[in-house]
């Protein structure tokens, strides 16, 4: 028989599958794969119901309800200044993993290359490399993962079609800053490049830190292509409703990577989306404090037990170094043993780097209820005997 696909025969199943099967087997609290133990906003779930009744449920327009997209340009106006075209700047997907694909397969052509940064989310490699994509690689280093800025430089070249960038960043919670950001304006000026911003996070920052899209600094309007997906500002992840933003010049070509992909998505959830958009600022201001009391509070917890934890400036998840709590194996084993042995899953960082990854990061999500994460850690606590 003829060989599938190099590229996806290749894969292995997403560790976020992997660590959520594993845990379910074991009857683990699960801290691996990234989602609320809520069932969010009860508004929003009603609005979906009531739209399911009530409006219409054949294909709704390729680039998604009006309403969804008008919220979009409203809420990308109303949190970062931009002046965006609705009808012509916004495109709807499922989620943002479709978004992450429509942007990267109508972008890129074969022998681009395409920068990326590790750790990376575990998508970006594979649908690169099938749209034919050159992967030009750094890394940031632990504990502060500050941008290596001349390696950056270096990884430019006259070939270089785009970045990806992801902030804040999963799986080590970092926001990148304004300092960052311009550098790396300046050098997609330079190389007449793109960017496909994932900011799926943006309204998950703490601390009174800000998210900056790398699309509002000056000269970027055009160069950048910015993810948001509901799933993460709503607490929806099932609903898979993700949106891209960017100029209608360089959206047409992923807008047409789109209508072969999925085309649309359910018009009640979308319409639903629309209306969370349209909440008080008040709504997005207690999502990001109460996450970040559930993740001082599990800082503290795991301190207690003998991890170091890293700074975590935004996402749902900490980093955990478990180089001193007494366990024999690197990341990967260490999952799977408390998986097992203790009743918690976490995810191995190593799973978000191809090749040499640290071996002792041990990433943890917080998106939960404070009993739950308190139940975890003290199932961690007399497991490791602390
Ligand atoms: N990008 C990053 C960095 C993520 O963590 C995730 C997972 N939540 C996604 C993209 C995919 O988001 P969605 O569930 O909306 O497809
Ligand atoms: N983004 C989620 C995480 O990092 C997982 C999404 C998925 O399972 N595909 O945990």
């Amino acid at each position: 028989m003829k060989p599938t696909n190099r590229t996806f025969s290749a894969a292995e199943t997403t560790i976020f599958e992997v660590a959520s099967r594993l845990a379910v087997e074991h009857q683990a609290i699960n801290l691996g794969q990234g989602f609320p133990d809520n069932n969010g906003p009860d508004d929003i779930r009603a609005k979906a119901s009531e739209f399911l009744e009530d409006q219409p449920n054949q294909y709704p327009p390729m680039m998604g309800v009006p309403a969804l997209r008008q919220a979009v340009a409203d809420h990308d106006n109303f949190f970062y200044g931009l002046d965006v075209d609705w009808e012509q700047g916004v495109l709807v997907t499922a989620g943002a993993t479709e978004a992450l694909a429509s942007c990267l397969f109508g972008l890129i052509e074969p022998g681009d290359e395409v920068i990326v940064i590790e750790p990376l989310y575990d998508s970006y490699l594979p649908i690169i490399r099938r749209a034919g994509g050159i992967v030009r690689m750094i890394r940031l280093q632990p504990p502060n993962w500050d941008l290596p800025q001349k390696e950056l430089a270096n990884a430019f070249t006259e070939k270089t079609k785009l970045i990806v960038l992801n902030s804040p960043m999963n799986p080590n919670g970092k926001v990148f800053s304004r300092n960052e950001l311009s550098y790396i304006a300046k050098l997609l000026t330079k190389y007449d490049a793109y960017a496909v911003c994932d900011e799926v996070y943006e309204h998950l920052v703490f601390d009174s830190r800000q998210h900056i899209p790398l699309i509002t600094l000056p000269g970027m309007s055009k160069r950048c292509l910015r993810i948001g997906s509901a799933g993460k500002t709503f607490s929806l992840t099932g609903w898979k409703i993700g949106y891209v933003v960017a100029d209608p010049v360089l959206l047409q070509s992923v807008t047409r990577a789109h209508q072969f992909i999925t085309f649309t998505v359910a018009p009640n959830l979308q319409r639903a989306v629309a209306y969370g958009l349209k909440k008080p600022e008040e709504y997005f201001k207690l999502l990001s404090e109460d996450l970040q009391g559930k993740r001082d509070f599990l800082c503290e917890h795991l301190n207690s037990i003998g991890f170091s934890i890293l700074p975590c400036d935004g996402t749902y998840f900490i980093t955990a170094d478990m180089s001193h709590i007494g366990f024999d194996g690197n990341d990967v084993d260490f999952c799977r043993h408390i998986t097992i042995n203790a009743g918690v899953s976490a995810i191995p960082i190593s799973a978000f780097y191809e090749n040499s990854p640290p071996e002792k990061l041990i990433r943890f999500a917080f998106c939960k209820n404070l009993k739950l994460l308190e139940d975890a850690a003290g199932r961690l606590r007399r497991h490791f005997g602390k």
